[in-house]
């Protein structure tokens, strides 16, 4: 194949990927004003229905904007060859293979980063401000990215330096290195990620003795589950929105509620979700996501060594040099359209799995609270209760709050 065919060949994926977004999006927002089902209609009250109507309409509007922006982004740079170029600037400081590809991803993320840092600026500050969301202060919002970016070079730099290692010194053999740190990797951040990189974000504190703790300890031992480990997590630092979930395994499992939930729902509720909760580690849904997900980075690390040392990956996107970053960008593309499918797998696990918890807390627990909490989190959320089918398919990792209902009162 000519690096000119591979060339049309990531175009056309960037465009048909974006048009099939733009369409499902199109299609999701035909059904906004949707009559509302019997089960749903004490969800809002009928000010608080038009302001979720609005409230998905500006979300709408506002995401044909940004993904718009980013696809002419991408076309651009790859038209007018902005890999080469940056490529290029990046081997005017070395000539270390392993100091270019940082130097080189180090640019492309960091000057991406700036380019959507306004519409994720106007995002936060203007609309989840507008409907009273935002409890972000501009300093939190700042020093959020800088961590973020301190977090990406240290943990994302390291994997990367390691991984263009192993492929100088083990040659195609590499994806079988590198498939080992990545997944010592995954397993060491679910195990710790709680511990080490929430708290450079957010504060957590064990959840007080008192009349929830004693619910919930109480609920833990119904189950013969060893509940000692829950926090409770300042999310109110950025937003109103609500959030609980499970993380760690072993000794290190631990539930972390947000306040804002803890504000939100009332006792049986919270329990009811927490219920939910241990449900997916009954059922080994946890374990399940580590174990495909390491599946899944052992497949694509296979089929990238099938095809990295080919100068062709380079050649399409405009850099004469072959070298391993160039070839990986040029993968990433190509892959996208596999990545979009298995992605699409994992949600129709993912979807299964929440019934599956869900009927866990109702049998070991109540249904009835929990089908209150969740209609609870959906208003303060403004969330979208009448999605289109195509969409809940393609984008959903929860059955939509209707499903859920019907099931938990089956
Ligand atoms: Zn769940």
């Amino acid at each position: 194949m000519t690096a000119n065919t591979l060339f049309y060949i990531i175009i056309a994926i960037i465009l048909i990927n974006f048009l099939v977004d733009k369409i499902l999006d199109a299609l999701n927002a035909k059904h906004f004003n949707d009559a509302l089902p019997s089960e749903l209609q004490d969800v809002y009250d009928e000010a608080e229905y038009q302001k979720s109507q609005n409230y998905k309409a500006t979300k709408y509007k506002f995401g044909i904007l940004t993904s718009t922006f980013s696809v002419v982004l991408t076309l651009g740079f790859l038209f007018f060859d902005g890999f080469e170029f940056v490529d290029n600037l990046a081997r005017n400081y070395s000539e270390n293979p392993i100091i270019i590809a940082l130097i080189f991803f180090g640019i492309i993320m960091i000057g991406s980063d700036i380019l959507t840092t306004p519409f994720s600026y106007y995002s936060t500050f203007v609309i989840e401000e507008k409907f009273g969301f935002n409890k972000t202060t501009k300093k939190t919002f700042f020093l959020d990215k800088l961590k973020g970016w301190l977090m990406s070079t240290i943990l994302g730099g390291g994997i990367l330096a390691l991984i263009i290692w192993f492929y100088q010194i083990t040659g195609s053999y590499f994806w079988l290195y590198a498939w080992g740190l990545v997944t010592l990797f995954t397993v060491f951040m679910n195990m710790f990620y709680s511990k080490l990189i929430v708290p450079l974000f957010n504060k957590q504190t064990p959840l007080e003795a008192g009349e929830l703790r004693d619910k919930i300890s109480a609920y833990a031992k119904t189950v013969g589950f060893k509940l000692d480990k829950i926090f409770v997590i300042d999310g109110s630092k950025r937003s109103t929105k609500a959030n609980a979930y499970f993380s760690g395994f072993g000794s290190e499992k631990r539930v972390t509620l947000y306040d804002t939930l803890i504000n939100d729902l009332n006792d049986e509720e919270i329990v009811a979700v927490l219920a939910h909760e241990v449900g997916h580690y009954k059922k080994k849904h946890i374990i399940f996501n580590l174990v495909a997900s390491v599946l899944l980075t052992g497949l694509t690390l296979f089929i990238l060594s099938l095809f990295i040392s080919n100068p062709v990956l380079s050649n399409a996107l405009g850099v004469e040099k072959h070298s391993f970053h160039i070839g990986l960008i040029a993968f990433g593309m190509l892959y996208a359209p596999i990545s979009e499918i298995t992605g699409l797998i994992m949600n129709v696990f993912s979807r299964k799995f929440e019934y599956q918890a869900d009927d866990y807390a109702k049998n070991t627990y109540k249904g009835e609270p929990l089908i209150t909490s969740l209609k609870k989190l959906n208003k303060n959320s403004l969330s979208n209760l009448t999605p289109h089918p195509a969409y809940v398919f393609m984008h959903y990792s929860h059955p939509t709050l209707l499903q859920r209902i019907q099931n938990l009162r089956k």
